[in-house]
């Protein structure tokens, strides 16, 4: 774990061209859009030059692969071009990443509406995720020039040298910021990237890639490949001349890559984030109308396919039996407007696909001792779009307490101490976020000093971590690799080694 983030900033509510600034540490002259799933700007307000809702989504041009010739062409294509790139001057990469921050400004509309019909993403959820991508554009490019020995604050001149080729491999829930992040921060580095969308998403990739393209990232040096997840798809992710693979998933493929690239010289290199399984605690000494609306956010946007979404709300002594805090809750949880994302009033969209045996389990049955406070139904013959659910009486080791589920299901346990709640919080074997809800001073500090989680959010919503201001990333069994966190100072850096004395390793 690097830092642990008391974020109990106010949420910023910013338009792409009113950029806020992140009150300290902010170089002058930058600008950052501080994407964030709290903004309750209406799309009705924003204007992204693109009709959303009756757009149609972009046809996909990326090549696919078939054979492990084909990988072997495409892996020897990005190593082939990527020692011109790292030998420009770091302002020069970094000059080409700004330009495609604005490039994907420009693509706005297009990236939302491939994220409404491709990913199943509200507007309201898909715009923050554009806004995260320019701000990884711009936070990178700083990085970059951090890497050059001189200019260099945090290695003492010693000279890094980057990995030649990234595979980047992102999850489907994410289809803008997360693929792009990677290939944003590979580049940086001086690395080529192949990126392999995750299969329901691709289209998104394509259009952020080739806004990086028009910015001038040669095409040799970012490729978007598509392919079967069987044995072209393995042959791409252990191959020898692929030297990290930054992944962003369940816990399982993480150790399904790792298995396949064990054994090499420099170990797997497989970096990233997994799975979570989050609470939210709330304390007698919160405010309760904040903590219930952001723990409604936290387990419900995005249909709760977030591996940061808060899936328990743990209620501390008299927050449990507060009458108003219940009803509050119910009343929101059941007050959500479930829709297809080209509807804009939606509030909560569907699922990605028909549920599979965890969530179907989580939205269907009760384990021993819950009940459903708002029980979910399934609204059409889809199997796609679900109510949310809330569940009551969560029983500590119970299957829901330890097990993601990945849905728009929360379920309430009850404690009798903040001592009592963190022992619930953190006995799942995840460590993603965490929330603490209390306004109390010394209950925040024992609550950061000891829960396990990478990223812990006092009196926030604990889903939308912002570039730079709540870098993010696991702990526990939610992370993999060195543990860099993505939009966070050590993220470009691990993308390779550094020697002193300016020999390379
Ligand atoms: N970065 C996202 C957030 O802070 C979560 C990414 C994920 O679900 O993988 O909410």
């Amino acid at each position: 774990q690097e830092i642990r983030f008391r974020a109990s900033v106010p949420a910023m509510s910013t338009t792409p061209d009113q950029p806020r600034r992140s009150p300290d540490h902010e170089p002058a002259g930058e600008s950052f859009t501080n994407a964030t799933d709290s903004d309750p700007a209406l799309p009705s307000v924003r204007d992204w030059g693109h009709d959303v809702v009756n757009a149609e989504p972009a046809p996909l041009t990326s090549r696919v692969l078939g054979s492990k010739q084909e990988v072997d062409d495409v892996v020897r294509t990005g190593r082939d071009a990527q020692p011109a790139w790292a030998a420009r001057p770091a302002a020069e990469r970094a000059a080409i990443l700004r330009r495609a921050a604005d490039e994907l400004e420009a693509r706005r509309g297009a990236l939302i509406t491939q994220a409404v019909h491709e990913g199943g993403k509200t507007i309201d959820q898909s715009d923050p995720e554009v806004s995260e991508a320019i701000d990884f554009a711009r936070y990178y490019a700083d990085r970059a020039l951090e890497l050059e020995p001189r200019a260099s604050l945090h290695t003492d001149g010693a000279s890094f040298t980057s990995d030649v080729l990234t595979l980047v491999t992102p999850p489907w829930n994410f289809p803008i910021a997360i693929p792009i992040g990677g290939v944003l921060a590979s580049l940086a580095a001086g690395s080529a990237v192949v990126i392999k969308p995750a299969p329901p998403v691709p289209g998104c990739t394509e259009i952020a890639v080739a806004a990086l393209h028009a910015a001038g990232v040669p095409e040799e040096m970012l490729q978007v490949v598509r392919c079967d997840e069987g044995d072209v798809g393995k042959a791409l992710v252990a191959h020898d001349g692929v030297d990290t693979v930054i992944l962003t998933g369940a816990a399982e493929t993480a150790e399904l890559f790792i298995s396949w690239r064990t054994g090499r010289a420099g170990g797997p290199r497989v970096f990233g984030e997994t799975s979570g399984k989050n609470a939210l605690v709330i304390t007698p000494a919160a405010d309760y109308d904040l903590a219930v609306a952001d723990l409604v956010k936290s387990a419900f946007g995005h249909a709760g396919q977030k591996c940061s979404a808060a899936s328990l709300g743990i209620l501390v002594g008299s927050a449990g039996t507060s009458e108003r805090l219940r009803r509050q809750l119910i009343d929101a949880v059941a007050s959500l407007r479930v829709a297809w994302p080209t509807d804009i009033g939606a509030t909560m969209g569907p699922v990605i696909e028909s549920p599979g045996d965890k969530l179907r389990r989580a939205l269907t049955t009760l384990e021993p001792g819950e009940t459903w406070l708002v029980e979910p139904k399934q609204l059409d013959d889809t199997g796609r779009l679900w109510s949310p659910g809330l569940k009551d009486g969560v029983k500590p080791g119970s299957w829901f307490h330890l097990t993601e589920a990945f849905g728009p299901v929360l379920g309430l346990m009850y404690a009798d101490s903040l001592d009592e709640a963190l022992v619930l919080q953190n006995a799942v074997a995840y460590g993603l976020t965490g929330g603490l809800h209390s306004l109390d001073e010394s209950e925040i500090d024992t609550w950061l000093d000891r829960v396990e989680a990478g990223n812990a959010y006092v009196n926030r919503h604990i889903t939308g971590a912002i570039v730079r201001r709540q870098s993010f990333g696991g702990w526990k069994a939610s992370s993999v690799g060195p543990g860099a966190k993505a939009g966070g100072p050590n993220y470009v850096a691990q993308l390779g080694s550094f020697a002193p004395d300016g020999v390379p390793t």
